[in-house]
């Protein structure tokens, strides 16, 4: 850049050398032209004109400091005047050097004015060069399909020298993925004239690798000139971010599905006591009533009808039993999550009963509070009965030192901007403070002891409760019991459930 200033600066005083030289040389020819017509000739035709060609030559060139040529000029015509007389007396040369003045002037004034508006456009030229050069887009031209101008950043995009862009058509550097695509938006262009397109697209740089751009084409005409102008925004990182994002988040997600069975699994565990003794129910029955049917047998007692009862008895507690089987296979089952309409009342009445058998063993009072004009949610009903189980068995084994053993759930439409459905569930536990409030949502905090408690139930639940949009609240004083309440946002168009 500097070398070619330093060039231009040469180039510039050779040119004004040269100018002073020829300018010089036509006041001498106006001289001898002075001579040869004064004093040969004996006439002032032609000669006096002569003098304009100097003066409109040095304007143009020099603008209105080329003046200063008049009076050198006018100052010749004085020996020449002296020598033989002025032609049309002094009046006449006085008026010819006014008229030299005067063209001068104008042709001054014009060559300035030509120098001004060379000068401005040579200025807005650098800017806009200047603002392409500098621009954080990459910016192309192109005339019939062909690149004819590229700015740096577009280069550095593509890894490509300037030069082998030019005379090349965009489509060249698109991924093969997004090419079609592309294409059929500068056909759309090409359609309608006064289209612009915006797109995301892969290009392709010259090592091979892919670029991400957000690219928009739109085409522009300024005065004879038309062609498309195309910029494309480096993108890469944002995308690159954007998948790594959508993994992590599927890794968190295949966690959180591991946690959220494993604490299931957990919950089973501590249940183990309970569930053999609902087993041991059916169990019992069905030995019972087999008996019974044997002892007939053997003995030829009773009837065909009472041997008939023993053996329906008998099913009906293998239905039992295998009912009781099915809920825990359905609960320790790990699966997609599925977001499908809920009853809710429905899924709160089977985490109960499925937690009955506890309940019962520990004489926990269970009373239900149903709403009849409850709205359905959109959720998934596993994942929501996961909660509804850990709250429930968490105010069970609060209670668990209590006297008073009480356990309340109700259900209820919150109408709203957004309606809702609440989930309360109170108990008689030992209650908790401030301090212990804040901490309690957060992953493994436990006051249950080493082997009862993981600490990840309700930061488990939160995190599904905030899937389905909804909140938990906790609310409790130590010693006098505890109230959590789950907020669900109900379904759009439901009504009631
Ligand atoms: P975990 O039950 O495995 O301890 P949670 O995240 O479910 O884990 O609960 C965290 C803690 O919150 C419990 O250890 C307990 O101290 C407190 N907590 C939860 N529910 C109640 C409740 N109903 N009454 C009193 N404290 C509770």
């Amino acid at each position: 850049m500097q070398e070619t200033t330093g060039q231009t600066s040469g180039d510039g005083r050779t040119t004004g050398t040269a100018r002073i030289l020829a300018m010089v040389a036509m006041i001498v020819a106006y001289a001898a032209a002075g001579a040869f017509f004064r004093g040969v000739l004996k006439t002032d035709y032609l000669w006096s004109h002569l003098g304009y060609v100097p003066i409109v030559f040095a304007c143009a060139w020099w603008g209105m400091r080329g003046i200063a040529v008049v009076p050198i000029l006018a100052a010749v015509n004085v020996p020449i005047c002296l020598a033989w007389g002025p032609g049309g007396g002094w009046w006449s040369v006085a008026g010819r050097a006014a008229a030299f003045l005067l063209a001068g002037i104008c042709v001054g004034v014009v060559s300035e004015r030509f120098a001004a508006e060379r000068a401005a456009r040579k200025a807005c030229e650098d800017f806009y060069r200047a603002l392409s050069d500098k621009a954080i887009v990459g910016i192309a031209v192109c005339r019939r399909g062909e690149i004819i101008i590229a700015n740096p950043r577009l280069c550095a995009m593509l890894g490509r020298d300037v030069r082998e862009l030019i005379g090349r058509k965009i489509s060249d550097f698109l991924d093969s993925r997004d090419a079609t695509a592309v294409g059929g938006m500068l056909e759309g262009i090409a359609r309608d004239a006064g289209a612009e397109v915006r797109c995301e697209c892969r290009l392709r740089r010259g090592d091979g690798s892919l670029v991400w751009a957000d690219v928009g084409i739109a085409p522009f005409s300024s005065g004879d000139r038309d062609g498309l102008l195309f910029c494309a925004y480096d993108i890469t990182a944002r995308k690159e971010a954007e998948a790594k994002r959508v993994e992590l988040t599927e890794i968190a997600r295949r966690q959180e599905d591991i946690l959220v069975h494993s604490t299931r699994l957990a919950e089973l565990g501590e249940m183990a006591a309970a569930i053999a003794h609902e087993l041991n129910q059916p169990l019992t029955g069905i030995r019972n009533y087999a008996k019974n049917a044997a002892f007939m047998l053997e003995k030829g007692a009773g009837s065909r009808e009472e041997m008939a009862e023993n053996l329906r008895q008998i099913s009906a507690q293998v239905d039992r039993a295998a009912r009781i089987i099915g809920q825990m296979r359905d609960l320790t089952r790990r699966r997609e999550r599925q977001f499908a309409p809920v009853d809710v009342n429905a899924a709160v009445r089977e985490s109960i009963e499925f937690l009955m058998p506890q309940f019962r063993l520990t004489g926990v009072e269970v009373g239900m509070e149903l709403g009849r004009d409850v709205p359905k949610i959109m959720g998934d009903r596993i994942r929501l009965e996961q909660v509804f189980l850990n709250l429930l068995t968490n105010a069970r084994q609060a209670m668990e030192e209590s006297e008073e053993r009480k356990l309340k759930v109700v259900t209820r439409s919150e109408p709203g901007d957004v309606p809702l459905v609440a989930i309360e569930i109170t108990d008689t536990g030992r209650g908790f403070g401030e301090a212990e409030r804040a901490k309690m949502f957060t992953p493994f905090y436990t006051t249950k002891k080493p082997g009862q408690g993981t600490g990840l139930g309700l930061s488990i639940s939160l995190r599904i409760v905030r899937d389905h949009g909804g909140t938990i609240s906790a609310e409790g004083r130590p010693g006098r019991g505890a109230t959590f309440t789950v907020r669900l946002p109900a379904a759009p168009g439901e009504e009631k459930s």
